[in-house]
């Protein structure tokens, strides 16, 4: 079962040849959700051969350009591609007045329908759910109203030990009862208990995206041990001063975060353009937190699952 992270875009508030505005396409279980939608992130797509037409639903943390330029051409794109089915969009409730502008102005016979969700200012909510996925948004600390965003795959069912199948004679027809815990009495009236003929299921995975933040303890609670944290770490350590006035991070500071909230992986992004080079703020980050990468625009990250195997 695939969870995936593609970084689409690594930069800053402005772009460089290397690093595109921020956008991530997240696959769980081949359900895409776009995390923010910087200038070109239709054409990021594109270039990283991932389809526009998968995309359902559409996370943006905040109002600042460089997190939202690319989402008004997307839309256009899936008007001109004859796009039926709706769009749902999570945002700070002012791009609703925005997106109406544009719809009237740029989006002539609109096709599709845009459901449009709103984060509520300062507060986490659940956003979506279905079988395999929860996702939650919870705010962080901006010098606008800004979210982050947990995607969390749901316990699954437990795992048959086939070989017990085959010893115990189990029919078919008992199979989803013992994935959902039931015991299983033989013919001969013996109690075979649920644990001795299953195996538990994979460890169900977790990935939050931080982006744009201050450092703020206040997210640990939403990000503790997740299986891979997306911090933004926008400036080195020594200019911590500056981050603090424009309300972002340094890659010490994610680190930090990544390590207090006990993550396995961090990556970091949302790198200023005054840095050509980056290793310095990896290293950075590796002080604090030994497992960070830097996230490089066209990678994906996949989350391997643990395979448990029978005994
Ligand atoms: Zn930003
Ligand atoms: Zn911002």
């Amino acid at each position: 079962m695939n969870f995936s992270v593609t970084v689409l875009g690594t930069a800053s508030a402005i772009p460089n040849s290397k690093r595109n505005p921020s956008s991530q396409l997240i696959n769980i279980h081949e359900r895409y959700f776009l995390v923010d939608c910087g200038e070109g992130t239709q054409i990021q797509i594109r270039k990283n051969k991932q389809k526009l037409g998968k995309i359902n639903h559409i996370f943006i943390s905040h109002l600042h350009g460089d997190h939202i330029y690319g989402l008004f051409p997307l839309l256009s794109t899936y008007n001109l591609l004859d796009r039926t089915s709706p769009l749902h969009i999570y945002a700070n409730k002012n791009l609703e007045k925005i997106l109406a502008f544009h719809v009237q102005y740029f989006i002539s016979n609109q096709k599709f329908e845009i459901i449009f969700h709103t984060l509520p200012e300062g507060e986490s909510i659940n956003l979506y759910e279905d079988d395999h996925v929860l996702i939650t948004a919870f705010p962080l600390q901006h010098s606008v109203p800004t979210h982050g965003f947990l995607f969390k795959e749901k316990d699954r069912l437990r795992k048959i030990n086939k070989h017990k199948i085959k010893e115990y004679n189990i029919p078919v027809t008992q199979i989803m009862n013992i994935k959902n815990g039931a015991s299983y009495t033989t013919k001969e009236g013996k109690l075979i208990p649920n644990n001795k003929i299953t195996l538990d299921p994979p460890p169900a995975r977790r990935f939050a995206y931080c982006s744009d933040t201050a450092y703020t303890e206040s997210i640990l609670p939403f990000v503790e041990n997740v299986d891979l944290l997306y911090h933004e770490a926008t400036f080195k350590e020594n200019e911590k001063e500056r981050a603090k006035t424009t309300q972002h991070s340094t890659a010490k500071e994610a680190a930090t975060i990544a390590k207090l909230a006990k993550a396995k992986r961090l990556l970091v992004g949302h790198f200023s353009s005054r840095y050509k080079y980056l290793e310095a703020l990896k290293k950075e980050a590796q002080i604090v937190f030994k497992e960070t990468e830097l996230a490089i625009d066209g990678e994906t990250y996949i989350i391997p699952e643990k395979i448990i195997y029978p005994l």
